[in-house]
């Protein structure tokens, strides 16, 4: 990139929507939007005890660095951790776990690992050929399910208030559109900066302080601060329904520059009513009677799955 930035005559790393910025105003200018997005939408308080999914991909070493700036920088005595879970992804998940334990290492950050083989007796590899021979199931269906159960109950256990997660505004963008083409305008109700319609009973709110940053820019916030990742990606993506609205949003993106934005400004307009609309649902969550989770039905999702898996 040739430009020089707006703001000084540095060579320029990235054109934003409002001018190019060089290397210090673009790592400014991210740190104050992630700040920012924190504090206006009151995603974390000075009583939150705050659990951090992570993977060891760019958006969550990102994500657990701002949040420990973020709690520093505002002397708030929270207690946080990072919560990993290991799938079992061969050739995928190794990499990035060692990425993120030399990072944690690194920054003095306890990290908390489960993973699947311990909690549902079985790496998602080996599990997911039976699962799918019996419910036709895609990987990542299986994945997001355990991985949503275990983030929640080991941050439960572990004192956790708050649950940060490191989605960006392309996530969002592209899981407001799955709901919309898979008409769940339930599970849009729960989307937004800080995730959950209502107070419901062991459920640790998510909140996402790069709700705002794009995954260009926060793939070169990471990159700018030399953070050691692994770009691969993992084997299954190809396989999601999430990719192809990936690529379809991607490509309009190129053409029609602010598309993602658009799409979640509107969705923020809207995002009470579906919240409202939700907050009259009467049915109550309950307690899953095999893992005790917040379940709609007597047994939870995940444990509904691990019973398929374990079947003769
Ligand atoms: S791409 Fe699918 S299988 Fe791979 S980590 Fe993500 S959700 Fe899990
Ligand atoms: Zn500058
Ligand atoms: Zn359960």
């Amino acid at each position: 990139m040739k430009m020089a930035c707006h703001k000084c005559a540095e060579k320029a790393v990235i054109a934003l929507q409002h001018g190019e910025l060089c290397k210090n105003h673009f790592l400014s200018y991210f740190e104050e939007k992630v700040f920012t997005t924190i504090t206006k939408h009151d995603l974390l308080n000075r009583k939150d005890t705050i659990g951090i999914a992570a993977s060891g991909g760019k958006d969550s070493l990102t994500v657990l660095y701002l949040t420990k700036k973020f709690l520093k920088k505002h002397q708030f005595p929270s207690r946080f951790f990072a919560l990993v879970v290991d799938e079992g992804i061969a050739g995928y998940r190794e990499h990035t776990l060692k990425d993120l334990e030399m990072f944690c290492k690194k920054q003095q950050i306890e990290l908390k690992k489960v993973s699947f083989r311990e909690a549902w007796g079985a790496t998602l590899d080996e599990a997911h050929p039976k699962i799918n021979k019996d419910t036709k199931k895609k990987p990542c269906t299986i994945c997001g399910v355990w991985r949503r159960s275990l983030l929640n109950r080991h941050a439960r256990e572990a004192g956790a208030t708050k649950l940060v997660t490191g989605h960006n505004l392309d996530d969002e963008a592209q899981a407001i559109l799955m709901n919309m083409f898979k008409a769940n305008v339930g599970l849009a109700a729960s989307l937004g900066p800080k995730s959950g319609i209502k107070e419901r009973e062991g459920f640790v709110p998510r909140v996402k302080p790069l709700y705002f940053c794009t995954e260009k820019e926060t793939r070169l916030y990471a990159f700018l601060k030399g953070f050691t990742v692994n770009f691969a990606e993992c084997p299954n993506a190809r396989e999601g329904f999430r990719i192809a609205i990936r690529d379809f949003l991607n490509d309009f993106e190129g053409r029609y520059k602010g598309t993602k934005q658009s799409i979640v400004n509107s969705f923020l307009e809207i995002l009470p009513l579906l919240k409202e609309k939700a907050r009259q649902d009467t049915t109550h969550p309950q307690a899953c009677e095999r893992c005790g989770e917040p379940a709609r039905q007597t047994v939870c999702q995940a444990c509904a799955l691990q019973e398929v898996l374990h079947a003769p």
